[in-house]
């Protein structure tokens, strides 16, 4: 039987054979990729010429391609355009892949010569990037169990295997909620107070959903919250919103609550077979901020001044409510909608008079003229290469020689088979060890949106939120395309995921550039610039509702920390823990959590992100900071700033210290004043 994941990919820059490949070939393919891979680590371990760096390290940086290649494209699919037959494909190999995972981090041979060429790092005359990619495998190996005694072994791969059954089961749970609501808006009456964006974007949900003449509200975030903001049915306004909310709650096939408690109970196993007294410590031990009090520190210094303003915030909606002689409480299903009532009282600023200077067209080529200035790279559209869904756009990207420096998918519109949020993924990393001597391996590299889609013959307007979401990827989407290392470990993103969110963030910073705005945000009917008067209130109105902001993230990040931190053995109810801490924190009401944790992504589908979340306010502090650099400089694309960014940020993925990379790029370590000022924070509440 033949397999076209396994024959020779040869598609346009070795895209992978989506159109051949079917869901039952992803087991078979693994299998035989699992095989290679064993194989190919056993030769290194068995090797009888003494460890080298080159027949160790950057054979096992080299090792692997295939079983990886075939993974990314698998883990894009199940996540960007799924399939129940994809699913049940994703349950059966999580704890196959974990236990693989567990083989080759956990081989004796291997690390035996791993541990010696490590012992003997500073004699050895390697140069950095050889350095840190020793440092880096060393670390990998240790952390998958390599030195423990082989009872613990086996018992940390049993509990890897497991937790990668739950984050898998916990993913697909959330999913199968988000695609199973509907709230359907059949009369004029149910639609009141909703702009025509957020109409259009409703019936073409219901048309996409074979619902006629009717409008449908999704759980997707782009459906959701311009719903929540705009809608005056507050009956309907709460039901949206507990039903957003309450995903993964619900008794039943697709319950998060068990999986989120044994899924916590495992990790804290995990973290003390490594020795640690909790996950928070093992998770955090890797990472800038290194631990829970530096983490707490952070968090704590926006909490107080962000509660306070988000009180601040809430007596002007308490006012507004009164003035319409309505409630005076605010729930969590009014903020939003009192919040945009009272910003277009005080700024005359409204989202609907906003989003047709934002078509997202306009905005994707912003995104690429401002890659083209700082960084002088080109986005060629291929529209002739077809990849997994019509909807994406594959992009070749050159740098200003010309030169292929790697492919970009733009996959922009939210769809039932597609999981919430937005990200960055690849298909490929950059490298220079690809087993074909020094040659650049291009990066493949995805990013995937959840924009409600036009009408069809319409543009897709953006909201200015969802154009920063766009800028925020295509940041992540930069680093792994410039990427420019020698060893793949090291490449683009796979650094520490508190400076991963760097990238993205700072990229975010150039879309509110005036003279960016004037240049791309256009009206989509007559082609004008967007006024000056409406950029001036856009950043009058930048501090508008960031206690409220604020909070809602810190809140999620102290409560992750929180449900982390613990220490005792009892299984925990993730409802009652989250609404106790809740409590605890004092978190402003009427804020509501929009990350429960039964439903938090973030950390219970995978767990990159466990004892993460507090990461995008750690690189804020960067990206504020560093921005401020081109501010110094008088230029928001001055050459010579660039360049330093471009080699010590985009460029050099894991392969400089972060901390040293941050430094070499400004100049200096980053202050925190930055983020604070940007926040709004830095100044006592007043309006
Ligand atoms: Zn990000």
């Amino acid at each position: 039987m033949s397999n076209p994941l396994l024959e020779d990919w040869t598609g346009p820059h070795g895209l992978p054979p989506f159109a051949a490949a079917r869901a039952e070939h992803f087991a078979p393919a693994f299998a035989e990729a699992m095989r290679q891979q064993l194989a190919e680590i056993e030769a290194i371990g068995a090797n009888p010429a003494p460890p080298t760096f080159a027949n160790t390290v950057a054979a096992l940086d080299s090792a692997g391609r295939l079983f990886e290649r075939i993974g990314s494209m698998f883990h894009n699919l199940t996540s960007s355009e799924t399939s129940p037959a994809l699913q049940a494909v994703e349950r059966e190999m999580a704890p196959l892949l974990a236990a693989h995972d567990s083989r080759v981090y956990t081989d004796a041979a291997l690390f035996a010569r791993i541990d010696v060429l490590h012992a003997g790092r500073e004699r050895s005359g390697l140069d950095d990037e050889e350095r840190r990619v020793l440092e880096r495998f060393h670390l990998d190996f240790v952390r998958a169990g390599a030195k423990l005694a082989p009872a613990a072994q086996a018992r940390y791969a049993e509990v890897m295997q497991r937790l990668a059954a739950l984050t898998t089961r916990f993913g697909q749970n959330v999913l199968a909620d988000e695609s199973s609501f509907q709230l359907l808006l059949k009369t004029e009456d149910d639609l009141a107070g909703l702009p025509d964006f957020v109409r259009t974007a409703a019936r073409q949900a219901a048309a996409e959903r074979g619902i006629g003449d009717a409008a449908l509200i999704t759980l997707a975030r782009s459906h959701i919250v311009p719903f929540l903001t705009f809608s005056e049915r507050r009956d309907l306004r709460e039901q949206a919103w507990r039903a957003w909310t309450s995903r993964g709650e619900h008794a039943g096939a697709n319950d998060n609550r068990q999986v989120a408690a044994e899924i916590l109970a495992l990790r804290l196993e995990q973290a003390r077979l490594h020795g640690y007294a909790s996950y928070a410590d093992l998770a955090l031990s890797d990472t800038m901020a290194q631990s829970q009090a530096a983490v707490t520190s952070l968090l704590e210094r926006v909490w107080q001044p962000a509660r306070a303003r988000a009180e601040h915030e809430r007596d002007a909606l308490v006012a507004l409510a009164l003035s319409r002689g309505e409630s005076s409480t605010i729930e969590p299903w009014d903020w939003r909608f009192y919040a945009e009532k009272v910003r277009q009282l005080r700024f005359d600023l409204d989202e609907a008079s906003l989003k047709p200077y934002f078509p997202l067209d306009g905005m994707v080529e912003a995104a690429f003229d401002c890659a083209s200035r700082l960084f002088g790279l080109r986005f060629v559209p291929r529209p002739e290469i077809a990849v997994y869904h019509p909807d994406v756009r594959v992009y070749e990207v050159r740098n200003a020689d010309a030169a292929v420096i790697g492919l970009f998918l733009h996959d922009n519109f939210a769809r039932p088979s597609k999981r919430s949020g937005a990200w960055m993924s690849a298909y490929r990393m950059q490298s220079r060890n690809g087993g074909g001597g020094p040659a650049r391996v291009l990066p493949i590299i995805v990013n995937n949106n959840n924009f409600a889609k036009g009408a069809p013959g319409a543009p897709t307007l953006l909201s200015f939120d969802d154009a920063r979401t766009l800028f925020h990827e295509f940041g992540h989407g930069l680093h792994g395309l410039l990427s420019d290392v020698t060893y793949e470990r090291l490449s683009g993103t796979n650094v520490l995921r508190d400076f991963v969110e760097l990238p993205s963030q700072l990229f975010e910073h150039w879309l509110e550039e005036p003279e960016v705005l004037k240049r791309h945000a256009r009206h989509h009917r007559t082609g004008q610039p967007i006024p000056d008067a409406m950029i001036a209130k856009l950043h009058e109105s930048r501090y508008f509702n960031q206690g409220f902001e604020t909070v809602r993230y810190a809140a999620s990040a102290l409560v992750d920390m929180a449900a982390h931190a613990r220490t005792d053995d009892a299984s925990v109810d993730v409802v009652a823990f989250e609404r106790d801490e809740v409590a605890r924190l004092g978190l402003p009401a009427g804020v509501g959590m929009n990350h429960r944790l039964t439903h938090f992504q973030h950390l219970f589908s995978g767990s990159s992100y466990a004892a993460g979340y507090y990461v995008y306010l750690w690189a804020e502090v960067l990206d504020a900071d560093g921005y401020e650099a081109f501010v110094e400089a008088g230029n928001p694309f001055d050459p010579t700033v660039a360049r330093r960014l471009a080699r010590y940020i985009y460029s050099a993925g894991n392969s400089i210290e972060p901390g040293a990379a941050y430094r070499a790029f400004r100049g200096r370590a980053a202050r925190p004043e930055p983020m604070l000022r940007q926040r709004g924070l830095l100044e006592p509440v007043a309006d």
